[in-house]
């Protein structure tokens, strides 16, 4: 391994003891000096390779605290559809994509959102099947959490009338290609479990880890596995993460607690489902959704399930993770928390939250008395039309709350839930300054706290990550620009900052 110096630089170390330094040192792998240009010089290992920041800004190496690594990079791979903004113009992409293809092939596109579409309403079964005959068509909402089919795609993912989450025209009785859980995670669990190959997957996480250095990041929760995925997804990383050139904890969506026990993790859980997504209306709210008199969500697991699987998870040592991000969901949650707690008391469980989008303040407080930590993705608010309509006013204000639950003393960490949003933290920072709710928008340095060294604290790797301390390993990013010279409160230059080093453990794994 070899040692490296950096002199030059606007180090921003995130370790209040020595916040900011010009010159820092690393040797094997980790940092031995932070401080002037003279005192590194002084400490610096022979030998060392030299970079110059040229006065540019360095943070710590960026955590993501809820990626789906494998699924990311299969999307990496999918026709985009983010930028269509009417379903003639998804026919048009779709039909350039398939030029490409060869018959029998699927079409996979992703990041369709069709509340922005004239007429708000998704491309139907019958609209596909006009446009691409019998080749599969599988296309993905944005929030990933609903899929349009055609009838070739609906027949080869097993998918039946009358199962709950598949759309049924309610004259003719036939399905309209609109599928949404828990449909619509029995799909994509067949397709990743008969459709993609092992070398298909390692490809996947080796596109996605190189796209998350390129955006300054080092440290992943990878979510993988489960109901949604296929567990191939997690056989596969835990296979190959030592020789992933990113730092990952693999946090396998399960239930089973035996098994990730068996595969050596101290954590579980992640996206496994309680509730939906507030984009397809699904998400669990205690009230009605604004938009739609009547419903309030789905929950997918009963209060005993939860229970049962917290607590087994809990008293076998485990950090456990579920996704909520209702209210009505978040309740059950924290309440299986509550339960298994006073049941086995257990310090610094660090028990998490996946989402915890709308929640009440009591709920705030009780997770905090409980000691657990929230991840949370501010690139939500990008969604902020959408979600003012689903939740209204004063719901919205309350919503993705990162600045008060982090204020309140809970552990935020901050993440982009990609492919859901990609892997980006200088967006997910300016998203948070850029919050609905005046009161809610986030400082810079908060924000880039949530990102780094309080993210640190959701994998219990504060002590080694996260901060540009000696002793801890050298996860470095040096950014492109001096953000001294920037103003704080311009989000569309901090979403413009890029990288020129991406440094993981003590070695340059991208350099720009
Ligand atoms: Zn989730
Ligand atoms: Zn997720």
């Amino acid at each position: 391994m070899k040692d490296l110096v950096i002199f030059n630089g606007q180090i921003n170390t995130m370790d209040t003891r020595i916040p900011y330094a010009e010159a820092l040192a690393v040797k094997d792998g980790k940092i031995i000096t932070v401080g002037s240009n003279e005192d590194v010089k002084k400490a610096m290992p022979f030998g060392a390779e030299v970079i110059d920041a040229k006065e540019n800004s360095v943070f710590p190496g960026f955590f993501d605290t809820h990626v789906h690594l494998t699924f990311a990079g299969l999307n990496m791979t999918g026709v985009k559809l983010e930028k269509a903004q009417s379903k003639e113009e998804l026919i048009d992409i779709l039909k350039t994509a398939e030029k490409e293809l060869s018959p029998g092939m699927w079409l996979r596109g992703t990041g369709y959102d069709e509340t922005i579409y004239p007429g708000r309403s998704m491309l139907t079964m019958k609209e596909l099947d006009e446009a691409f005959g019998p080749r599969p068509v599988m296309l993905e909402r944005i929030d990933a959490h609903q899929i349009a089919v055609n009838s070739a795609a609906f027949t080869a993912l097993g998918l039946n009338v009358g199962e709950q989450g598949v759309e049924t025209d309610p004259l003719s009785g036939e399905p309209t290609g609109i599928v949404r859980d828990p449909a619509n995670g029995k799909a994509h669990s067949r397709f990743s479990d008969e459709l993609i190959t092992d070398d298909m997957r390692r490809m996947f996480l080796r596109k996605a880890c190189d796209q998350a250095l390129r955006m300054g990041t080092t440290s992943i929760s990878a979510l993988e596995g489960g109901a949604l995925f296929s567990d191939r997804d997690t056989d596969v990383i835990l296979d190959i993460k030592d020789s992933l050139p990113i730092n990952i904890k693999v946090y396998h969506q399960t239930m089973d607690v035996n098994k990730v026990i068996s595969e050596g993790l101290d954590q579980i859980g992640g996206c496994i489902v309680l509730d939906g997504s507030l984009g397809s209306h699904t998400a669990a709210l205690f009230y009605d959704y604004s938009d739609k008199p009547g419903c309030r969500g789905e929950l997918y697991y009963s209060q005993k399930e939860i229970d049962d699987f917290v607590l087994e998870a809990h008293v076998k040592g485990l950090q456990v993770s579920m996704h909520c991000i209702g209210d009505r969901a978040i309740e059950r949650l924290l309440t299986a928390y509550e339960r298994a707690i006073a049941k086995v008391p257990r310090s610094d469980h660090r028990h998490r939250f996946e989402h915890f989008s709308v929640s009440t303040a009591d709920q705030a407080v009780r997770a905090r008395a409980l000691g657990c930590c929230l991840a949370m993705q501010p690139s939500y608010i990008v969604g902020s039309d959408m979600m003012l309509s689903r939740l209204g006013e004063e719901r919205m204000k309350r919503s993705l709350n990162m600045k008060t639950l982090m204020e309140m003393g809970l552990k935020v960490g901050g993440g982009s839930d990609a492919p859901i949003t990609p892997i980006d933290p200088f967006h997910g920072i300016a998203c948070a300054m850029e919050h609905y709710n005046p009161d809610e928008r986030m400082s810079f340095w908060d924000a880039v706290r949530m990102f780094t060294s309080d993210a640190a604290y959701l994998t219990f790797e504060e002590g080694k990550r996260g901060s540009l301390s000696p002793g801890k390993f050298a996860d470095i990013a040096i950014s492109d620009c001096n953000i001294n010279e920037m103003d704080l409160k311009d989000t569309k230059s901090i979403r413009n900052i890029r990288f020129t080093h991406t440094i993981c453990d003590g070695e340059i794994r991208y350099e720009k």
